[in-house]
């Protein structure tokens, strides 16, 4: 019988009263749309990362598109992006008509890897789309080396690294552009949202044009006491700005991100502490060039030292009432991508073979300390039931 009696998600989002109170004074204040509070939100963002533009839209998933458009990305264009991902990093690329693809990941980061980049480079490359597992920053020296070489355009997908340092610096102010992700499940929550960061003026304006219909003013131009009526179409662009009511909870939630990773940061080193001696698991690592925002704990399953598979680990542990989730399936196991490319699983071995033994346990601020200890209780258990 499990020794917990009520069901603990792998994630929950954390809203206090000061998130609520920022909400609410948005909503009275008669401007619920882009306005004032997304304005904010993007020059606190930029600061926080250190970035000279951020540009506020409505999912990280419409940053990465604009990103890649706004760059001039498009049909006849190859962009270069990891197998191990959310689908959303390489959909936006077949979005902007371009062809994306796969470069195989460094096993012990999971992130992609530079080599691996290298020889999938052609005259028709124009951009690199790494993405920062679970906040653990790619090699970017290795990424960046390879973009100056051959003139590529480099979009970080940040959806899980807000607060992530590579090299002492800040994701969000190392290559031509970065998206993040303010998705329900992520580090810093505004319901859905998304960010660009850039220091390039020109891609921040025009991905500014693009989010609102590609028009040269945006609502809060035109309809307060100073605006004018007047706007034209430069671009035939897309519908993907943030609101207001998002920036009230995307200011509040950057207000106390600090303190709030410095949890995440505790429970992994809880974990860590836990599980590091256990032939069975492989912990996850944080390398000498990272700051690691915790976004994801992904444990490995060493499958040689058990008598299960990673499906039977997650069904122990649900039956221990610990939720937990896997990140990800590889992007080339997918129906559309197997069939649309022809891949073969053992086409990005590294990322298949890994994505058999993974599995992402519960890591949030919310957690009590009785819930921290009970999902190492729970893994535990399952691994020692299950040691072959
Ligand atoms: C969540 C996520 C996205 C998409 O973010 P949205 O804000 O939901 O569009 C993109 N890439 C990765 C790696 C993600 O985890």
């Amino acid at each position: 019988m499990a020794r917990r009696q009520e069901f603990l998600p792998y994630a929950l989002p954390l809203i206090e009263d000061d998130d609520i109170a920022g909400v609410v004074d948005s909503l009275k204040s008669d401007w619920i749309t882009k306005g004032p509070k997304t304005l904010e939100f993007e020059k606190e963002f930029a600061a926080y990362v250190g970035a000279k533009h951020a540009v506020a839209v409505n999912s990280c998933t419409a940053a990465l598109h604009l990103a890649l458009v706004a760059a001039g990305i498009g049909p006849g264009d190859e962009v270069i992006t990891t197998p191990f991902t959310f689908a959303a990093s390489a959909n936006v690329i077949i979005h902007t008509g371009a062809t994306p693809v796969f470069a195989d990941i460094d096993p012990i980061t999971m992130n992609i890897d530079a080599e691996q980049i290298k020889a999938k480079l052609t005259s028709r490359t124009k951009a690199i789309v790494p993405v920062h597992i679970a906040g653990h920053p790619c090699d970017m020296d290795g990424i960046l080396a390879l973009a100056r070489q051959h003139n590529l355009f480099v979009l970080e997908d940040a959806a899980h690294a807000v607060y992530t340092q590579y090299k002492g610096r800040m994701i969000g102010s190392i290559s031509n552009a970065t998206a993040f992700s303010f998705y329900a499940t992520k580090n810093l929550v505004t319901g859905e949202g998304g960010m660009v960061t850039t220091d390039d003026p020109g891609l921040a304006d025009k991905i500014r044009v693009l989010s609102l219909h590609g028009m040269s003013r945006n609502a809060w131009n035109r309809y307060t006491a100073s605006g004018s009526w007047f706007y034209e179409i430069l671009y035939p662009g897309y519908k993907y700005n943030m609101t207001d009511i998002q920036a009230a909870l995307g200011l509040s939630q950057l207000a106390k991100l600090e303190r709030l990773q410095a949890v995440r940061r505790g429970i992994a080193a809880q974990y860590n502490e836990a599980f590091g001696n256990m032939p069975e698991l492989e912990i996850p690592v944080e390398l000498d060039y990272a700051r690691h925002a915790w976004h994801l704990y992904v444990l490995k399953l060493n499958l040689a030292k058990l008598k299960t598979d990673r499906n039977q680990f997650i069904e122990e542990l649900k039956a221990e009432k610990i939720g937990t989730s896997v990140h990800f399936i590889p992007v080339h196991l997918h129906p559309y991508y197997r069939d649309t490319f022809g891949y073969q699983p053992g086409d990005f071995p590294r990322a298949a073979e890994t994505f058999e033994r993974i599995l992402s346990l519960p890591l949030y601020p919310r957690m009590s300390d009785q819930d921290r200890l009970d999902v190492i209780e729970a893994v535990k258990r399952v691994a020692e039931r299950s040691r072959s």
